[in-house]
């Protein structure tokens, strides 16, 4: 039985561009990237009508910590006390988050309160670093643990072994549904595309039933995913690759031209209203400029 949910955690207005995944345990429930402390009313709500109180929640699984994903997690952390699971790399910044902040509002500028909320520490006994290669239980259930940088460097994935679902955060890119669409979402500073294949491939090899993405949602279709993401990020990066060729061009209007390129051909293949989700997320300037940095 598929008894794993995705809580739609609707963001500036927008639903199904976060979804946080609630997989029931003895007792209560855990969050796979509980999302930014924006959403925690959000949150709550959602938890509600699924038979749940916030108190029920035993423990954070978290893919990556960029603030979209674990913003909240400080905040839940000092109203519940539960453990968070999370790369080791990404466990010093939760602990000290000053350079994840600053790295952030470099990106968002003034926007960071409006998108992100309060971002608050969290203590250093609440940490359950990871490596990858683990097996992690929460209340009598077990999730395999895969490093899988490229979208992050301190990116990991969870499987839960009940459902064959693999958590996998940025790693297989976002999609929007009812559009299958998969894109890649590739922001600065640490993308690494030497890396990412194998993570790829660490997600195929447990031969999951379904991915389910922070954006957004359960897939039923992990390989055909996988294969529509690879061709995807070949895709961008080849032609990141040609516009960084040309030495004398404006990266700043290169990486505009690219933005308005990606975001007008999904209105024209989808329609306006199947692509705003991704227009609420993508940033694909962020995307090249994330993508010249790993090709520099
Ligand atoms: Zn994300």
């Amino acid at each position: 039985m598929n008894d794993v949910r995705a809580l739609d955690l609707p963001f500036l207005g927008a639903e199904r561009v976060l979804a946080c995944g609630v997989v029931p345990v003895e007792g209560g429930v855990a969050l796979v990237d509980p999302g930014p402390s924006t959403v925690l009313p959000a949150l709550e709500d959602g938890l509600g009508a699924l038979g749940h109180g916030l108190g029920d929640v035993r423990a954070l699984l978290l893919t990556h910590i960029h603030l979209d994903h674990a913003g909240a997690t400080g905040t839940l952390v000092r109203r519940l006390g539960v453990p968070v699971w999370v790369h080791e790399v990404g466990a010093r910044h939760l602990a000290r988050p000053e350079k994840l902040i600053a790295s952030a509002t470099r990106l968002y500028g003034d926007r960071m309160d409006e998108l992100w909320g309060a971002f608050e520490a969290v203590p250093e006994a609440s940490l359950r670093p990871l490596a990858g290669g683990e097996a992690v239980e929460v209340g009598g259930r077990a999730l395999d643990v895969a490093y899988t940088p490229g979208h992050a460097v301190h990116h990991v994935a969870y499987f839960d072994r009940a459902t064959a679902t693999a958590f996998v955060g940025d790693t297989v890119g976002m999609t929007a549904p009812p559009s299958e669409r998969v894109l890649p979402v590739t922001p600065p500073p640490d993308v690494d595309l030497e890396a990412w294949p194998a993570s790829l491939d660490r997600i195929a090899a447990w031969e999951p039933e379904r991915l389910f993405r922070m954006h957004w949602g359960a897939s039923e279709t992990p390989a055909a995913d996988l294969a529509a993401f690879r061709t995807a990020l070949d895709a961008w990066a080849a032609r990141v690759r040609a516009d960084r060729a040309d030495a004398d061009a404006d990266r700043g209007h290169q990486a505009a031209a690219f933005s308005s390129e990606i975001l007008s051909g999904l209105d024209a293949d989808l329609g306006a209203e199947a692509a705003a989700p991704y227009r609420a997320l993508l940033y694909p300037d962020a995307s090249w400029h994330g993508l010249a940095r790993a090709l520099r």
